[in-house]
């Protein structure tokens, strides 16, 4: 067997000791004598290990309790719509700030829901950086501040929190939850989808002040209704039960290395060896700035795009593999979430110093 280095933006990568572990219990988990796909969501075991997996996100993220976490499906473009639902009926308007594609995303599809004001946006200087609050212009009657922490495809993430006051800050956490520590109590609304850092697509993570549920727009489907779904703890209908067995098994790995700390150090390290290089390179280029670069995807061009394929073909060679960068925005791009060990990193500065040498 061969694991090659995936630097893929999500779904991606996952630690190979719960990998194995998942494997060891694929038939019977802990002589129940059923894998965990053919358990009742209802039944003691699965209803174990969903408490279990709900338990050590509040403990990782450090949840405080006047907070909900649900488990639902849809994904983060899923709650682009879900959000506005269950938010936008407070005043019928939300502030958004756009980082990148996400976030454009994200306030497009909250048109549908109320009136969507642009409170910043970077889209004139391409996203390469993230506008400074005393810039945005927010609205005070605003039902919740949208925010993306971290833009997968542009690669500039929040390395702040945002103040907006009274207004609930909501933010799409999907490609940097549990990347590093956070202050929950500064946000009225966190979600993301599981598939970048977390576990296997179909989990849908959303942690929410419970305080903003109960006030739904009338045309909300109840499986997506907040308040539906905490009421009947994230059950009112069957839940991605395999995807939360999985995201437990890579929680409790995560506390084991440490928790967030040792996470944060770990994602620094690890950013840190790719941008310097860049930073000291003639041939490779990130352009973002310097305090806004993502320490989760890292989007880089090589000085002519015609060597572009040979580029990928070399790393592929050399069992690294999805460093393509987006189809919107070309060249490359290295997803290193949590479970991206540093010896890939260090494998592909390796690579692209050769690659240099002998091109550049
Ligand atoms: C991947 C991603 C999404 C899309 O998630 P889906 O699960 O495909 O709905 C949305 N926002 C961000 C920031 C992402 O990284």
């Amino acid at each position: 067997m061969t694991r090659v280095f995936n630097f893929s933006p999500g779904p991606a990568t996952l630690p190979e000791p719960v990998l194995r572990q998942a494997a060891d219990e694929m038939l019977d988990w802990r002589g129940s004598g059923m894998s965990v796909m053919e358990m009742s969501h209802r039944g003691k075991e699965f209803m174990s290990i969903h408490a279990e997996t709900e338990d050590l996100l509040k403990e990782l993220m450090g949840v405080p309790s006047g907070y909900q976490v649900l488990f639902m499906q849809g994904g983060a473009i899923g709650e682009n719509a879900i959000v506005p639902m269950n938010l936008m009926g407070a005043t019928g308007r939300a502030d958004y700030v756009i980082t990148g594609d996400w976030s454009k995303k994200s306030a497009k599809e909250a048109k549908t829901y109320g009136t969507v004001n642009f409170a910043a946006s970077a889209e004139a200087s391409k996203f390469s950086a993230i506008p400074k609050q005393a810039e945005w212009k927010l609205d005070p009657g605003a039902s919740y501040v949208h925010i993306c922490s971290n833009e997968t495809i542009g690669g500039v993430q929040f390395h702040w929190t945002p103040d907006t006051g009274k207004v609930p800050l909501v933010a799409d956490m999907s490609s940097d939850i549990l990347s590093r520590p956070i202050d929950v109590a500064k946000y009225g609304l966190i979600y993301a989808g599981a598939q970048k850092n977390i576990g296997p697509s179909g989990l849908t993570i959303v942690v929410v002040r419970k305080d903003l549920m109960g006030h739904a727009l009338p045309i909300t489907p109840s499986a997506f209704n907040y308040k539906t779904q905490a009421d009947a703890d994230s059950m009112y209908n069957t839940p991605p039960t395999y995807a939360i067995y999985i995201a437990g098994l890579v929680l409790k790995h995560v506390k084991a290395l440490g928790g967030m700390e040792a996470m944060a150090r770990h994602n620094a390290a690890k950013a840190k060896l790719l941008y310097d290089f860049l930073d000291g390179s003639s041939f490779f280029r990130n352009p973002i700035a310097r305090e806004d670069r993502s320490l989760m995807n890292v989007p880089f061009w090589l000085k002519d795009e015609a060597l572009d394929a040979e580029f990928l073909k070399g790393a592929q060679a050399r069992g690294m593999v999805q460093l393509k960068g987006h189809r919107s925005v070309g060249g490359m791009r290295a997803s290193i979430y949590n479970a991206m060990p540093v010896e890939g990193v260090q494998a592909l500065v390796q690579y692209m110093k050769e690659f240099e040498r002998s091109h550049g």
